[in-house]
């Protein structure tokens, strides 16, 4: 079973109340690549790079079953880079840079092995490019997933509209899914986005969990109380990697497996944000993961005996 992501690759400059980095590897589609190696291989990946990106980097991941053949590598253009600086509370952050260099024209190209992909994660890119990468398909895969974010809904809404049309799940932030639903309440968002495409809806909440809505259920898990929360980028990213890794893994689409696949990716998140970028999810193990997810079970887990 593979999985295919697009998004970005690139570097990131963040500053958090506890530190400062300058200019690590990250990117959507690094992060949702090293959270979804630890459940399925290969992961297909498309992105591209500039010359500047670390060739050791590109050969970690492909160490960990990553198929790079989707990715571009244009030698004499510079890699996306994004910087931001988070806010004390840390689920707030202001971007201070956003240079899109090689994103600027991707034209991302689907080689043939992958075209016939059963799981597809979209991951936040402009709209144009996620209805490509739908469009050089050969077949509907079982289930695509995909992100966004505020930006594509304030230049992009049309062709956001058909992306989100095409799609089997949404998975964005509680203020994403306000913005586009025009709605406050997540239930009555959900609802709304339900009718633009997507059958299953996954709500982030940072610190306060993820919800899945599905029909007329819902489903909550927490995020993990952490002590000390170092560094929140990619957290989205690596829950839709643990998320999709774990069903296409599974190859169960049951609501059920779903909810599982909600913790695995909750489970994934605490891990990343316990680190800067991608380091803590370099080095976990599946043990570490397995006590990760049972800690999530133990949190969520409650007898009631009602008194009559
Ligand atoms: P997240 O914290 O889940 O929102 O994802 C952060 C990652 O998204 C960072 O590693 C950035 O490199 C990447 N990123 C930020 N802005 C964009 C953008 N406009 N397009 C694609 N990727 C982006």
């Amino acid at each position: 079973m593979a999985l295919l992501v697009v998004g970005s690759m690139a570097f990131d400059s963040i500053e958090t109340p506890f530190g400062k980095t300058d200019r690590i590897v990250g990117g959507a589609a690094t992060y949702i690549a090293w959270a979804a190696s630890s459940f399925v291989q290969p992961v297909q990946q498309i992105s591209v790079v500039g010359g500047d990106f670390p060739q050791q980097e590109l050969e970690e991941l492909a160490a960990r079953g990553v198929d790079l053949s989707g990715v571009q590598i244009k030698k004499n253009q510079k890699s996306f880079y994004w910087a931001g600086r988070y806010h004390l509370d840390m689920n707030s952050r202001d971007t201070l840079v956003t240079e899109l260099n090689v994103l600027a024209d991707f034209q991302p190209v689907v080689p043939a092995g992958f075209r016939r992909a059963e799981y597809v994660m979209l991951g936040n890119l402009s709209p144009d490019v996620q209805l490509s990468v739908i469009q050089q398909l050969e077949q509907r895969p079982r289930l695509i997933a995909m992100d966004t974010m505020n930006f594509w809904m304030d230049t992009q809404m049309d062709v956001l509209k058909k992306v989100l049309n095409k799609v089997d799940a949404l998975l964005i932030n509680d203020a994403e899914a306000r913005q586009l639903s025009g709605e406050y309440s997540l239930v009555k968002a959900a609802r709304t986005i339900h009718r633009m495409g997507p059958r299953y809806v996954v709500i982030k909440k940072g610190e306060h969990g993820a919800l899945l809505f599905y029909k007329n259920h819902a489903f909550f898990a927490p995020a993990l109380p952490l002590e000390e929360v170092f560094d929140p980028t990619g957290a989205g990213d690596t829950f839709a990697g643990g998320f999709m890794g774990y069903i296409a893994h599974s190859g169960d689409l049951s609501f059920e497996n779903l909810k599982t696949a909600v913790v695995v990716g909750s489970a994934m998140a605490s891990f990343c944000v316990e680190k800067f970028g991608v380091q803590r999810l370099k080095e976990i193990s599946s043990d570490d993961i397995e006590l990760r997810i049972r800690q999530f079970v133990d949190l969520m887990h409650f007898d009631i005996d009602l008194v009559q």
